[in-house]
């Protein structure tokens, strides 16, 4: 059974090592989560999991690592300057800030139920940042709030690198930040962040087409993680609620502990991006006054088979790595009561996911032998490169089994004094806690074939 209560995820996530507040020993920090020993390898497994399926697996697809910070010309002519904004509003009796699309009711305040509401106004999420030594428009830049705008920024290095024509896309994984008026929710909404994004070029015209394509594969890849298609709402947003740049868009809400809530964006953005950055900011006719002079002077075109320039429409399926974990942890946990009365908890990860892959556990902690062959059972599997495999000495195989549980470890190896005479070790499965009697040699099939089954 899924977490239904978020509190019961954050615990856990705590006390296992996954998520921790940021800069706790301070008091914390609010929107800023740390990812523990647990929570990096699951965070991993998930965006490699993205890659493989974007990349790996695609013939039409290219990868970029761009930088998390870019000049305020880049964020001008994209749009975000002007229109990257929520609107927030205060209250004049307790000085809470809202966000007045997210309130119930816009006009009674949520902390103290005044009536005393300020009227809303557009706060801009970018942090700005200044660079180098100087201070000044001229130093100005901003934390990226999308890393979209990287990959339309090298649109034309990576076409002339590749030989790339539409339809192709570009895919980048990396943080990004965004100055929340909440946050809230645990780690749905945070103020730093990493994204999955990818943009995918098309000819114009058959943009539409390409979007219904992505809203299948991304549905495909949720499914793949562990997060069904009957969990997720497609929400096919209305016009009013559109991002500047959008024709249409719809979002993947899912089912988490506090309601229905977006999971990943998939949107039709057309020509706008390209378009924009190959435009002069005179051209834009932007109603503030441009920081910098700088000009792109770029033409972000491709060429159709007759050799005709033309600046091709995007399809863009975007997901927050924080939110898909908050996802995978939901549908992963469960509590089970046993037999004998007690409860367990365990997060039935997919496999591939799994922080840990296998924990071998010599059965007592005082014996060399026993320990020496576990030492070399842990090596063998280690040596595969699935993950993670640990060899976990405490000698107490009840406890280690309920940790194993507890971060979603799929395998216990538990190395016996039968070990040492017959070769062969009990592998119990974390779902069905079934106990299995294995020889050694099978053991590194064994576990390939449910790790890499489950890719
Ligand atoms: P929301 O309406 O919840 O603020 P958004 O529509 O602004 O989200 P997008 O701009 O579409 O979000 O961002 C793409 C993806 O990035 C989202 O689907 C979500 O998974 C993730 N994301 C956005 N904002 C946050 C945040 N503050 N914390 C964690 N993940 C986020």
């Amino acid at each position: 059974m899924p977490a239904t209560e978020m509190q019961q995820l954050v615990s856990l996530c705590q006390r296992r090592g996954f998520i921790f507040q940021s800069a706790e020993i301070y008091g914390g920090m609010k929107g800023f989560y740390d990812f523990g020993p647990m929570g990096v390898e699951l965070k991993n497994n998930i965006k490699q999991s993205w890659w493989k399926a974007m990349v790996y697996q695609r013939d039409d697809m290219e990868g970029i690592d761009g930088c998390t910070i870019a000049p305020a010309v880049v964020f001008q002519q994209s749009g975000h300057t002007e229109t990257f904004t929520d609107p927030l509003t205060e209250c004049r009796d307790c000085k809470s800030r809202m966000r007045t699309d997210k309130m119930k009711d816009p006009t009674v305040c949520e902390n103290c139920g005044s009536k005393n509401l300020m009227e809303p106004r557009n706060f801009n999420l970018l942090f700005p940042v200044q660079v180098g030594a100087v201070e000044g428009a001229q130093s100005l830049a901003y934390l990226r709030g999308e890393t979209a705008q990287h990959i339309f920024i090298n649109f034309k290095n990576v076409t002339d690198s590749t030989n790339r024509r539409p339809p192709f896309g570009i895919a980048q994984m990396g943080k990004m930040y965004r100055n929340e008026i909440i946050a809230r929710n645990f780690i749905f909404r945070v103020r730093e962040f990493e994204a999955m994004e990818m943009e995918f070029f098309v000819p114009p015209g058959t943009d539409e087409k390409w979007h219904e394509y992505w809203l299948e594969e991304r549905l495909k890849w949720w499914e793949s993680i562990g997060v069904p298609r009957n969990k997720i709402n497609i929400n096919d947003k209305p016009k009013e609620e559109l991002a500047h740049y959008s024709k249409r868009t719809f979002d993947l809400e899912y089912l988490y502990p506090h309601g229905y809530d977006e999971i990943e964006g998939i949107a039709n953005r057309t020509d706008y991006d390209l378009g924009s950055h190959s435009k002069n900011q005179d051209e834009l006719n932007l109603t503030a006054t441009p920081i910098t002079n700088t000009r792109s002077n770029a033409k972000l075109t491709a060429q159709n088979a007759e050799g005709q320039h033309y600046v091709p429409f995007v399809i863009e399926p975007a997901a927050g790595v924080e939110r898909a974990m908050l996802a995978v942890l939901c549908e992963a946990y469960t509590e089970e009561v046993l037999e004998n009365g007690d409860t367990r908890t365990v997060l039935k990860f997919k496999p591939h996911l799994a922080p840990i892959k296998a924990a071998v556990l010599p059965l007592a902690r005082n014996k060399p032998e026993l320990v020496a062959l576990a030492q070399s059972v842990k090596n063998t599997l280690q040596k595969l490169g699935l993950g993670r495999i640990v060899l976990d000495t405490s000698g107490n195989v009840g406890k280690a089994y309920r940790k194993h549980d507890e971060v979603g470890t799929p395998l216990c190896i538990t190395v016996d004094f039968e070990s040492l005479e017959d070769g062969q070790v009990t592998v119990r499965d974390r779902d069905s806690m079934a106990q299995i009697r294995l020889p050694i040699a099978a053991l590194a099939q064994h576990l390939r074939g449910i790790v890499e089954d489950a890719a």
